[in-house]
């Protein structure tokens, strides 16, 4: 017989024994895909992801560990629901899943920033960064960060944004009035400042280099990005226990340790494919403990969808029938390639070349967000593969500086911008701006010294993804979003076959 004293003592030995572990479950770049994708690149399970399913996984995992904390390192909006609702449905399904807090990504900003301060506060955690002020001020634009608990623990969390996420992947216009500073130099200071008060440190980071827009990347390691920014940060600032990486979407299996700062780096190959969890021994002297960590998929074979997620879906939906409206039919899937030519890139790209009225039209690999599935093509689903508020914007453009144009198409610094109008072979093991072999426009050769009518989305005709040569060539900024462009043109074409591959060919393939 075990006498009272005995067992409480038991107990409260296996209870700190369990409780001295600090769990934190992790999502970044979910960028609002709220139905399963199809992952035939798996043979354990037909569809990944879906938010409603996500939320089943992390409810299963918050009741198994204990001290845990839920946070997203940015990207949370894109997509059209979150886009009919400008970003409130985002930061109620957020909140219903029990996030703890959030981290700005690039996307957040896609409505403008004052239409995402006005959203923020829907949200029912804090959200995150300390590296963007108004122009010319030290406010910050954003909460810098926040401690929380979880159990015992004080846990302190910085978000932070990279330079390129803000300079290259965030319209001009959306971004106005703000600017950007050094993440290394705050996230230092604010490791100092908060070290003392904390027993564990988060840095929610949104930077290296931009995710690959395709859906399979965990397949294809050629398309990965690397995180050398996170890694850097890891390297030079100290105090830092863990780093919660997005916009590269560079999915770690395994949590990445820094050897020289001991701080740990993890990351998920982002759409709320995969819930990261990561687990710390706290009972220590000399600090945190990495016990282990991995990305668990989100199998939507097995995991019931959470009810509660999904009728905050179908509430959206409900408001916005405008959306469920068919405009076409598809044959055969149309699935996006970030690094290659992809029927889906070709068949945007032909789109906005008709209604446009030009010669030759590219929409970048980085715009397009989702596949589209065989059959019926609702508003949704292509509001869902370019959520963007871009317009179709005409430039002429001198053949020289269209092979400039096309030079920057073929760096694969966005991935493979998708044309129409232009037939080209390119060696991509070349130096970036010397890549081309052979181009023609609408089958002849191209003429340096002719006038070209070009047509491609705001973003771009802006200085997105670095394209700086219209900025001089006369802009003709339409009244048409590039999304209704799609929508008319695909509403006269009304049966879609997919466009035939060989436009752009890459001899080093
Ligand atoms: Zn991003």
């Amino acid at each position: 017989m075990i006498r009272p004293l005995a067992l409480l003592t038991l107990m409260l030995f296996a209870h700190s024994s369990f409780a001295e572990n600090l769990t934190i479950l992790y999502t970044n770049d979910i960028e609002s895909v709220y139905e399963p994708v199809a992952s035939p690149w798996r043979d354990d399970m037909s569809a990944m992801g879906g938010m409603p399913h996500l939320s089943s996984l992390i409810k299963m995992h918050r009741a198994q560990h204990e001290n845990t904390l839920l946070v997203d390192a940015g990207d949370m909006f894109t997509g059209s629901l979150s886009k009919a609702t400008e970003g409130r449905l985002v930061f109620d399904l957020y909140s219903e899943m029990g996030y703890d807090v959030g981290n700005l990504g690039n996307h957040e900003f896609e409505y403008g920033w004052r239409i995402l301060r006005d959203a923020m506060p829907r949200a029912r955690f804090p959200i995150l960064n300390a590296n963007i002020f108004y122009e010319n001020t030290d406010i910050p634009f954003a909460r810098e960060y926040a401690i929380v608990k979880s159990g015992r623990y004080r846990v302190g969390v910085i978000g932070l944004m990279g330079i390129d996420a803000f300079h290259n992947t965030m319209m001009r216009s959306h971004r106005n009035g703000l600017e950007i500073r050094s993440p290394i130099e705050i996230a230092q200071s604010l490791a100092d400042r908060l070290r003392p008060e904390v027993d564990f440190l988060i840095v929610l980071t949104h930077q290296n280099r931009t995710a690959p827009m395709q859906t399979n990347k965990e397949s294809d390691p050629t398309v990965l990005r690397g995180f050398d920014e996170d890694y850097a940060l890891a390297g030079k600032v100290r105090g830092i226990d863990l780093i919660v990486g997005g916009h590269s979407d560079h999915g770690l299996h395994a949590p990445v340790v820094h050897p020289e700062t001991g701080t740990t780096i993890v990351m998920t190959f982002g759409q709320g494919m995969h819930l990261g969890r990561v687990t710390f021994d706290m009972s220590a002297e000399d600090g945190p403990r990495l016990q282990n960590g991995e990305l668990i998929p989100v199998n939507a074979d097995h995991l019931p969808p959470d009810p509660s997620i999904t009728k905050l879906i179908n509430n959206a939906r409900a408001q916005h029938p405008a959306l469920t409206r068919v405009v076409a039919t598809l044959k055969r899937p149309a699935l996006r390639l970030y690094n290659q030519e992809s029927s889906l890139g070709s068949l945007l790209a032909d789109a906005l070349k008709q209604q446009a009225g030009v010669e030759v039209a590219m929409v970048p690999a980085g715009a397009i967000r989702a596949d589209l599935q065989s059959g019926a093509i609702t508003v949704e689903a292509l509001l869902n593969v370019f959520p963007f508020t871009d317009q179709v914007t005409v430039v002429q453009l001198q053949g020289s500086a269209l092979l400039k144009l096309l030079e920057k198409g073929v760096s694969l610094d966005y991935g493979l911008s998708q044309f129409s109008g232009v037939t080209l072979s390119y060696d991509s093991s070349q130096p970036v701006g010397q890549r081309i072999i052979d181009v023609s426009i609408n089958d002849e050769t191209l003429d340096l010294d002719r006038t070209y009518r070009f047509a491609t989305g705001s973003f771009t005709a802006t200085g997105g993804e670095g394209y700086d040569m219209f900025e001089d060539q006369g802009l003709e900024i339409k009244n048409t979003l590039v999304s209704d462009a799609f929508i008319t043109v695909f509403e006269q074409w009304q049966t879609l076959s997919l466009p035939e591959k060989g436009r752009l060919q890459d001899i080093a393939l």
